[in-house]
């Protein structure tokens, strides 16, 4: 069987399969397979060698029903509109299933930011802001940081917006915690897939103490994700990123790497450990392999090498549906992004809380929250697997696309 679908096509896939399962019918389908609204725009910039360079910015928002879209930008030369509406869709399912008042959307500039210096970042980001601007809005739809985005392109997108709209620190969430961000929010993903790991391990008979973790991708979610299940008593014997990968038997010096890459961006450089390649990463020997960079890395190609016995995705989409079929028939368990990637848009929705009410929280309070929705969220999808006999992805998005149907029926208008 050739795997030919688009991302949105696989994303859908996993969704018809879940919609078979609580027997949804065709129109609520139809309304929840199209996205609310596209938006696609131009992006001149003039870059520091004096020429204008024309980038292409998208937004989509999938789903609001159930409240603000909410979704993260993403600076990547493989952005396009496919990518953008699967994810989308994504946080449509994922706000759904962690039960936020959020629906889903994504966007992104088609651009490689490590070929750019801050200045053209900048004016890049603003120019963004200013043209998108008007889809946006505190109660409309609301971006956050994702690959190659951070808090300081959060901040430009505040300011940028404040300056026509007035002061709105709510328009965007992962900001610094001086302009609004939430204490807890940097960590937040990388704490959600840690506690994430540490319920599926306990419920599949996997040890964390002493547990061999591989991590593809050491950015944000990764290397948060690393130093928490390393303070659980997990080994990450192996992690990688853009520049390749490091491997060590008996364990990386987690803390070490993490400050490291916290001051590079990069592991290249790190001088411990052996080398190794993103693709022998995922078929290493391992316990738990949490792919966290881009989607689509396990696939029919190499889903039957994978190796360890559970994939926790802190990645969006990491694994295909042919790959994720593949895995589940092997009894590899699979904890899927819907849910395993929750914990960054759960606290997202506590910085947004702050900044309309005006108030701070405590950090203590902040991973409270978090940790209490992770737990519930587990507990509902498991409790699905059990009840209907399916694997934990099908059983996150019947509960998901429950909801959102549900929403959609209430408010009703078509
Ligand atoms: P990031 O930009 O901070 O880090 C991305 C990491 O992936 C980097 O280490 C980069 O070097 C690595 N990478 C890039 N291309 C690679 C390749 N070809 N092979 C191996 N590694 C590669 O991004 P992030 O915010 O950590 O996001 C990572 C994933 O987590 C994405 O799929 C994103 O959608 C998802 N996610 C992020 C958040 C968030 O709050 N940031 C929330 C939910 C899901």
């Amino acid at each position: 069987m050739a795997e030919k679908l688009n991302n949105y096509e696989n994303t859908n896939r996993l969704f018809d399969k879940a919609a078979d399962v609580i027997e949804l019918d065709a129109d609520i389908r139809k309304i929840l397979k199209t996205p609310f609204r596209e938006v696609k725009v131009e992006l001149p910039v003039r870059m520091d060698d004096g020429h204008i360079e024309v980038f292409l910015g998208y937004r989509v928002q999938h789903n609001g029903a159930r409240g603000p879209m909410k979704g993260g930008l993403r600076f990547h030369p493989e952005v396009d509109f496919d990518e953008v509406r699967s994810l989308a869709s994504l946080m449509t399912w994922k706000t759904a299933l962690v039960n936020v008042p959020f629906g889903g959307a994504k966007g992104g500039i088609t651009c490689d930011p490590w070929q750019m210096s801050q200045r053209e970042l900048e004016v890049l980001t603003r120019r963004f802001t200013s043209r998108m601007g008007l889809a946006w809005g505190l109660h409309r739809d609301i971006p956050a940081p994702d690959v190659n985005t951070n808090a300081q392109v959060m901040a430009w997108i505040m300011d940028q917006y404040s300056q026509r709209y007035g002061y709105t620190p709510g328009i965007v969430t992962g900001k610094p915690l001086g302009l609004g961000g939430s204490p807890g929010r940097e960590a937040a993903t990388g704490k959600g897939v840690s506690i994430a790991t540490r319920e599926a391990a306990r419920d599949f008979d996997i040890d964390l103490k002493g547990a061999r973790v591989a991590i593809q991708g050491f950015g944000n979610v990764g290397s948060y994700t690393g130093k928490f299940l390393h303070e659980m008593g997990a080994q990450i014997v192996a992690v990688s990123d853009a520049s390749g990968g490091l491997f060590a038997g008996d364990g990386l010096p987690v803390t070490e790497l993490f400050d490291h890459t916290y001051e590079h961006r990069t592991i290249e450089g790190f001088g411990q450990g052996e080398a190794l390649s993103n693709e022998e990463l995922i078929t290493l020997d391992c316990d738990i392999l949490i792919p966290a960079a881009l989607g689509g890395v396990i696939t029919q190609e190499n889903a039957n090498d994978v190796r360890a016995k559970m994939v926790v995705e802190a990645a969006n989409s990491p694994i295909t549906t042919i790959g994720d079929a593949i895995l589940n028939d092997r009894g590899v368990i699979v904890v899927p992004d819907i849910f395993a990637n929750a914990g960054g848009v759960t606290v997202s929705y506590f910085e947004w809380v702050q900044n309309i009410q005006a108030m701070t929280w405590e950090e203590d309070d902040v991973n409270q929250q978090l940790e209490r929705i992770m737990v519930k969220a587990y507990r509902d999808v498991t409790d699905v697997m059990k009840q209907q006999s399916v694997p934990m992805r099908t059983a996150a998005f019947t509960i998901a696309i429950q909801r959102v149907a549900d929403t959609e029926k209430m408010r009703g208008g078509f």
